[in-house]
């Protein structure tokens, strides 16, 4: 069985879809076999990769809606082992659909699509939404864990205690088994002093949600990157489009600590 993650926070623009995008190429690139999995109406993970809405007729919101199966969305990409099930504007349609009352486990419904094809892959990584709304808990409901970026800006932590209790609620009804992988510290500045305060502040909170390529280390952070905030533009993830960059090299080893489990 896959080992299946999502990228979340409800803050906009934290790096959730770059983690992911990159998360998930680097998995790839070790042979690992990886399904991305976008389920944000904006469908910037799909455009990251190099896909247009055009490219592709059926997305998520038809595997949710129930009209066609996981396994009849997914796209083959550019890079070997790495599959995308692609997403659409058309998904924010799903909200209603999930918001209705009538409507019996509604925050189960991805869970049980993963089903027919998680044997196929050994992760899938899952790009969710700037928001703790139904979407969202879907994604939640069906991961073994969470990658919660924080970006090192003014207002990171802002809005966490929310996330944290949403896990932990959803830990004790729907989803024993959810846990935090851990957070990832986004877009740091060494020159910037509110960055080094933002990991100062994440290093006392959650030391032990940090992650560390060998022990003692520095743990990893994805530093503010130009080569990262262009890729996305060329389709390709900031892996393949500059391989050496800084911001590679931290995806990479994020990589190695989630490949060694
Ligand atoms: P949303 O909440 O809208 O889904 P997000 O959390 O997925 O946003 P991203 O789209 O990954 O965030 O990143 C927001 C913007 O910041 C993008 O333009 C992205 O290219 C850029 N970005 C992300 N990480 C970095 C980085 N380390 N260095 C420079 N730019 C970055
Ligand atoms: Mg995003």
């Amino acid at each position: 069985m896959s080992e299946i993650i999502s990228i979340a926070n409800q803050k906009g623009g934290v790096g959730k879809t770059t983690t992911a995008v990159n998360l998930a190429a680097s998995l790839a690139e070790r042979g690992l076999k990886v399904l991305l999995l976008d389920i944000d109406p904006q469908s910037n993970a799909s455009t990251s990769l190099g896909f247009t809405r055009g490219d592709y007729e059926f997305n998520i919101y038809h595997v949710l809606i129930g009209s066609k199966k996981l396994s009849e969305i997914i796209l083959t990409t550019e890079i070997k082992n790495l599959k995308l099930a692609p997403s659409n504007i058309g998904l924010v349609g799903i909200e209603k659909e999930f918001y209705n009352p009538n409507k019996k486990n509604r925050e189960m419904v991805l869970k049980e699509k993963l089903k027919e094809i998680s044997h196929k892959f050994d992760f899938i990584i899952i790009d969710s939404p700037p928001a703790l709304g139904p979407i969202t808990i879907n994604a939640l409901s069906a991961s073994d864990s969470v990658i919660i970026p924080i970006q090192c800006e003014f207002f990171a932590l802002e809005g966490l205690a929310q996330l944290l209790n949403t896990v932990s609620l959803l830990k004790k009804t729907i989803n024993p088994k959810l846990k935090i992988k851990g957070f990832l510290p986004t877009m740091y500045s060494g020159q910037n002093n509110l960055s080094k305060q933002v990991l100062e502040d994440l290093t006392h909170h959650f030391k032990d949600k940090l992650f560390h390529l060998k022990k003692g280390q520095r743990c990893i952070v994805v530093p503010r990157n130009v080569k990262i905030a262009e890729s996305p533009s060329f389709g390709k993830p900031v892996i393949s489009y500059a391989s050496s960059s800084k911001g590679s090299m931290a995806y990479r080893d994020l990589a190695t600590v989630i490949a060694r489990g």
